[in-house]
């Protein structure tokens, strides 16, 4: 490490939220900023192991108004970053099997159509149609954004530390924060293993571990770590080239084309928060009971992988922007099982914030710490 172990800014974390603040501020000119991430790798965290979905269909003005911004620039990253990210543009096909859920998702669509994400409306017998090889009789109706797809994570994330990297940043691996040195209400840097690194800007973007980082600069962050899982199939030659990512809402089930074959979650609505990523074999099956009763070709599918990770999960599934009670302190975590997608204009933000005084890409002053005791929760009916 160089300058004496002395930054304008540390970020902790190397997942996409801090790789893309870690560009985003370096883009802004500012050369004296550390990375650190406690693991080999970057990435391997909740970004690693997610989905790689990308989606517009959300219930909330905010959220939408979010992938608005973020998704454009996946579109855009190897122009502006020089990565290629794989955006497959699958679609997103919610299917709806209760009149409740037809009644927010209607409403939905208007809002997504009303801020310019051209989200369609499918009836029951158009969803048949359209996948005849799954069992659809209780669907009702359904909603289908063509824009919506996938995106590799990894290429996300090590895109952004290697621009960072070449705009002057340092970024490294294998360095947990260890402690945080707060002096009359000031952050003042991080204990690593042997060693202080000081800096006056610190941005917390650990994902699931936020409370326990935010815990040693001394106060609480309502983040729930909750494990979630998926995995994914050998080659299905039955499934048609253009199968979009499905996602039966009531079930929280899901499947995705994946290389040859599907790659296929569903959430557990019992699991409790703790810090385990291995799988959950009882839910695995349980899972696989569900995803071949929609889609019966499962049934001769041999499974390729399995993955567990954590969603990092607020009491209104909102993410968290900016400061915190310690001066100097900022976070960006909280996106509650979709912050894969939103890591771009999020990054972005955080440098509005911390270089600018507030944020203006997108108006995110609700998505403040202080809305939890404040009573100013946000509701986000759209969460999978
Ligand atoms: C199974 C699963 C499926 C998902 N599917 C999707 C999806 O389809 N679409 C979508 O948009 N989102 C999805 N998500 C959510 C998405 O993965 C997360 O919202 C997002 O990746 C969070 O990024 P992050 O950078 O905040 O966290 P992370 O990627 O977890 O990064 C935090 C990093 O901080 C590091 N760290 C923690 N503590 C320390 C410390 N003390 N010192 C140094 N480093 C530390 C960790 O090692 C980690 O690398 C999914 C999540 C899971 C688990």
């Amino acid at each position: 490490m160089s300058q004496g172990n002395n930054y304008d800014f540390i970020i902790i974390g190397g997942g996409v939220m801090g790789a893309s603040t870690a560009y985003h501020l370096a883009g802004r000119g500012y050369k004296n900023i550390i990375l650190l991430e406690k693991e080999d790798f970057f990435g391997t965290g909740a970004t690693g192991r997610c989905a790689g979905g990308v989606r517009y269909q959300f219930d909330t003005e905010i959220n939408i108004r979010l992938s608005l911004k973020s998704l454009p620039m996946l579109e855009r990253f190897m122009d502006e970053i020089g990565q290629a990210v794989d955006y497959r543009k699958t679609g997103y096909l919610f299917l709806l099997t209760t009149m409740d859920e037809v009644a927010v998702f209607r409403r939905n669509v208007e809002l997504q159509n009303h801020l310019g994400a051209q989200t369609e409306w499918l009836s029951g017998d158009e969803i048949r149609k359209r996948l005849p090889m799954m069992c659809l009789d209780d669907v009702i109706a359904g909603s289908f954004n063509p824009r919506d797809g996938l995106v590799d994570p990894n290429s996300v994330v090590m895109g952004y530390i290697s621009a960072a990297q070449r705009l002057g940043c340092q970024a490294i691996t294998s360095t947990p924060v260890t402690g945080i040195q707060v002096n009359s209400g000031k952050v003042v840097g991080v204990n690593i293993p042997g060693q202080f690194i000081s800096a006056p800007l610190i941005v917390d973007a650990t994902g699931p571990w936020a409370n326990q980082t935010c815990q040693m600069a001394g106060f609480h962050v309502p983040i729930s770590p909750l494990r979630r899982q998926w995995l994914t199939t050998n080659a299905l030659p039955e499934l048609p080239n253009d199968f979009p990512f499905v996602i039966d809402f009531a079930r929280s089930l899901y499947f995705h084309p994946e290389g040859l074959g599907l790659l296929t979650g569903m959430s557990n609505p019992m699991e409790l928060p703790g810090y385990d990523q291995n799988i959950d074999p009882e839910w695995e099956l349980v899972h696989l009971e569900a995803a071949i009763t929609r889609l019966p070709l499962l049934e001769h599918a041999g499974m390729a992988s399995h993955v567990a990770g954590l969603y990092e999960v607020t009491p209104d599934a909102h993410p968290i922007f900016g400061k915190t009670p310690v001066d100097g302190y900022y976070i960006v975590t909280g996106f509650s099982g979709h912050g894969f997608m939103h890591g771009p204009i999020a990054g972005k933000l955080m440098s509005e914030i911390i270089l600018d005084g507030n944020a203006t890409s997108v108006d995110i002053s609700m998505l403040d710490l202080a809305r939890f005791s404040e009573g100013r929760l946000i509701h986000e009916y759209n969460v999978v």
